[in-house]
């Protein structure tokens, strides 16, 4: 990295290779593409996220109905190369050392971005420690609180140990990692000289350099822990102490609530999901940033040789993608069915998608296909009202009108009457124009890229971070 770090990304998970399980989905990902972005882009970033030794649960259900679920072992050692300082979290008054193990995401550029991942399976610490950065939202409450607390204060201890002091704005991926608040109020007070109280003035600094993002409209995806498991793993070195009022509500510690409280920033990940989050979190302002994907890790290598051919320099401006429009017809069907060819059975001319509204926040399923020139046919939820034009990038299973609807009520949901509309739509309009007008198919692939992939990435979404949230 050519300049110091001032940006901090936390997450408590990232999809960083497909052969490292520190991710579940979506949520991974995103983050994975953002710090993919952030290096083509030579952002001043610096990433925290917890090692997930043993990954990410995979569920089984056997032939007796018995829940199973296996680890998966992955060789640390081959992909990340281990860090010297060690850092420590007081868990219930037991001292458990932190270690970090770096990887380097690499850009178009050249430029890194460091990825630190906590590890707390330390020869010393207590055999239950050892397993708190195992698995990734595995166990019950306690040991995501444990887990949370590994990320947030671990993650600015591990950071300051690292050498990062300077960094002026911490973004946290979602409410998992919002513990990290506390530990920069605790900063701010024993800069102040020890046994001082947090003041406003602490909580107004920290307000500065905070910005969150909430992914999930749905309740249950937010974490809150009950006070008297807080006091417990928090032990004596409480950093609420004194101060329960103003980060808790209803007698619970909730991590989207303290986030919420602690950031100059708050978006929801599209338009749709800013209204519907708006509506949860009344009382605090809620800004919107669309997600995007990394356009280079989605797009086929047939597409990225027609694009490295008629785009050149799209791997740095993503934007200039809107330039597929003028690539041959013929050629983008080749790339199309070689790329389909390859899938074998995933390989699609269509991405059909069917969320129940308003619960997809943003989805980058199809976003990823746009980039493939696989145009979308989708309920209208999330990132396709604003990706969505009848016709032209795709079709919208049902009203196709949302987008010019004012009205502030959550649409009425009936799935018998958008079946019907999808068979019928598929039948009678998209059917006959993939089999009867291969030229205007074409078209509509084609303005999927140039619409939605030079749009829908994101290093249009990180410029608007950049813009709205990290240097402001
Ligand atoms: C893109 C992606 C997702 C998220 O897809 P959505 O449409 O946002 O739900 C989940 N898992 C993997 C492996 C992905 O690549």
């Amino acid at each position: 990295m050519t300049t110091a770090p001032t940006i901090a990304y936390f997450s408590m998970e990232i999809g960083l290779e497909p052969s490292i399980p520190t991710y579940s989905g979506g949520l991974g990902m995103l983050a994975g593409d953002t710090i993919r972005s952030a290096a083509d882009m030579g952002l001043p970033e610096v990433v925290v996220s917890l090692l997930h030794r043993k990954g990410y649960f995979h569920q089984r259900i056997d032939e007796t109905g018995w829940q199973t679920e296996q680890a998966v072992e992955w060789a640390v050692n081959d992909y990340l190369e281990e860090m010297p300082p060690r850092v420590i979290v007081e868990i219930e008054n037991r001292k458990v050392q932190v270690r970090a193990w770096k990887y380097n995401v690499a850009g178009a550029g050249g430029e890194n971005v460091p990825v630190y991942l906590l590890d707390t399976d330390i020869e010393g610490n207590a055999p239950y420690d050892r397993t708190l950065t195992h698995y990734l939202y595995g166990g019950d409450d306690k040991y995501r609180l444990c887990q949370e607390m590994i990320l947030g204060i671990g993650g600015i201890r591990m950071l300051r140990a690292l050498g990062c002091h300077d960094l002026n704005r911490y973004h946290m991926n979602e409410g998992h990692a919002s513990l990290l608040v506390l530990e920069l109020l605790t900063e701010c007070r024993t800069a102040r000289g020890n046994g001082a109280q947090i003041g406003k003035e602490d909580i107004n600094a920290v307000r500065r350099q905070c910005v969150f993002t909430t992914h999930t409209p749905v309740p249950a995806g937010h974490d809150q822990f009950n006070l008297d498991l807080v006091h417990q793993v928090f032990g004596r070195a409480n950093p609420m102490q004194g101060h329960e009022q103003e980060f808790c509500c209803e007698g619970l510690l909730n991590l989207t609530y303290l986030a919420l409280e602690s950031s100059h920033f708050v978006n929801g990940v599209s338009k749709e999901h800013r209204e519907v989050s708006q509506q949860m979190f009344a009382g605090y302002r809620i800004e919107s940033v669309t997600n995007g994907i990394h356009v280079a890790t989605w797009a086929s290598k047939h597409m990225q040789e027609l694009f490295d051919h008629y785009i050149p320099g799209w791997r740095e401006d993503n934007a200039s993608l809107r330039s597929a429009l003028s690539i041959p017809r013929a050629e983008i069907w080749q790339a199309h069915q070689a790329a389909k060819k390859e899938l074998l059975e995933s390989g699609s001319d269509l991405w059909l998608n069917t969320p129940q509204p308003p619960l997809e926040a943003s989805g980058t399923s199809g976003m990823k296909a746009a980039a493939n020139g696989v145009p979308s046919f989708s309920i209208l939820d999330g990132w396709w009202i604003e990706g969505c034009i009848e016709g032209i990038t795709g079709w919208a299973v049902g009203d196709s009108n949302h987008n010019n609807s004012k009205s502030k009520e959550a649409p009425v949901q009936d799935n018998a009457l958008d079946a019907q509309h999808l068979y019928h739509k598929l039948e009678e309009i998209i059917l006959p124009l993939f089999y009867q007008q291969q030229e205007r198919y074409i078209d509509v692939m084609r303005h999927a890229i140039a619409l939605n992939g030079s749009f829908f990435n994101t290093e249009r979404m990180l410029n608007q971070y950049v813009t709205k949230a990290y240097f402001k």
